[in-house]
């Protein structure tokens, strides 16, 4: 199949564009989008066979369910039912934004969604180009990110038609994605609220909502344990690049030896080229490493930086990729269930600094 590019400009988005977007939906077409968080990869919510060849062009298992992308609050109850209260609040602070809410589903919401749950996923996008496309077209979207399943998110047009050129319908290709980092997983479909994907909204953030928020024992182990996560997404070894991926974590000063340690470790046990992904105050500082990429100056500019930079370094033929990591707090808990995946749980913990 011939990916037809859709260039659209979010600052200035170009309303025939659109509608060339929104018939290949009509049509049970597969739409790359980009949203503020990655580019997604969107099909009409309500039509089975468009939603079947998401799974097929993404090689996704059928049981990891898809995030239904709305629009406007009157669409929640077409997916969902026994709303509690603080879910309106909760849209109300962060949506439309990177927040995605779990309910009990509604009867007539397609298994291939769900992936065979009792529950169902929502959110409302804030990138002006995804909200534009689900208002113009009134079809709400169902939309994974839009990459091979298993391998880095892609957080722009480039990654996209790498990943599915040949594959979908189309892509929009448009400015890189803001947030970088898919949308915090909130469950409020039991008793007890759960994270289950953090995300830009953060832990410390929903807190102020609901004081007995849990996160989910699966959000920083990634090990195979015998009770289901209950996002099946956290089942599967996800993010990866090719390379081989260890992440560093603790005290600066202490991070800076260990990953330093281990480049001279690694090129010493077999001829390998080295990436090391680290906080800009320590670019200049290796000297054993292939080559050396600043994650920027923040937290949030790692999450905005950090799939381009797995990516990177698999172009650049990188064997091994260390990553240096500080905080799990805030984003840096998001970054850090990612980042954990992508290396297989292959995590070396140093201490704090003094
Ligand atoms: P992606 O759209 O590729 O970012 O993946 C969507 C994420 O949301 C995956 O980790 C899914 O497992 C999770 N998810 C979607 N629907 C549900 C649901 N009903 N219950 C639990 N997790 C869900
Ligand atoms: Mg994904």
């Amino acid at each position: 199949m011939k990916t037809k590019i859709i260039k659209i400009n979010s600052d200035n988005i170009d309303s025939s564009a659109i509608a060339v977007a929104a018939d290949i939906l009509k049509r049970g077409g597969l739409v790359a989008i980009p949203t503020e968080t990655v580019y997604g990869l969107a099909a009409d919510a309500l039509n089975t066979a468009a939603l079947s060849k998401i799974y097929l062009a993404k090689g996704r298992p059928s049981d990891n369910p898809l995030i239904v992308h709305i629009s406007d609050l009157d669409q929640l109850n077409i997916f969902a039912k026994d709303i509690p209260d603080v879910a309106y609040k909760l849209a109300k602070r962060f949506w439309p934004g990177p927040l995605t809410m779990i309910f009990k589903k509604q009867p007539s919401v397609n298994n291939i969604v769900t992936g065979g749950l009792n529950t169902v996923a929502i959110r409302m996008p804030a990138h002006p180009i995804a909200r534009e496309l689900i208002r113009f077209s009134q079809i709400p979207l169902a939309a994974p990110s839009a990459n091979i399943s298993g391998s880095p998110s892609p957080t722009t047009a480039r990654h996209v038609i790498n990943d599915m050129n040949g594959k979908i319908d189309a892509v929009i290709a448009s400015q890189d994605c803001e947030v970088g980092i898919e949308s915090t997983v909130l469950d409020l479909s039991g008793t007890v609220p759960s994270i289950l994907r953090p995300g830009a909204v953060t832990y410390e953030q929903l807190l102020e909502f609901l004081p007995n928020l849990t996160i989910d024992k699966h959000v920083l182990n990634v090990a195979v344990s015998s009770d289901a996560p209950k996002s099946p997404g956290m089942k599967y070894k996800h993010y990866a690049p090719k390379a081989s991926v260890t992440v560093v974590q603790g005290g600066k000063d202490n991070v800076f030896a260990a990953v330093d340690n281990l480049c001279i470790r690694l090129h010493s046990e077999k001829p390998c080229k080295i990436g090391v992904i680290t906080c800009y105050e320590h670019e200049k500082q290796y000297k054993n490493a292939d080559i050396i990429i600043s994650s920027g100056r923040s937290l949030d500019e790692f999450a905005h930086n950090m799939f381009t930079l797995l990516r990177t370094l698999d172009e650049k033929g990188m064997d091994n990729i260390i990553i240096e990591l500080s905080s799990a707090e805030g984003i840096g808990l998001a970054l850090a269930n990612r980042l954990y995946r992508a290396a297989g749980n292959n995590v070396i913990h140093v201490q704090e600094d003094n």
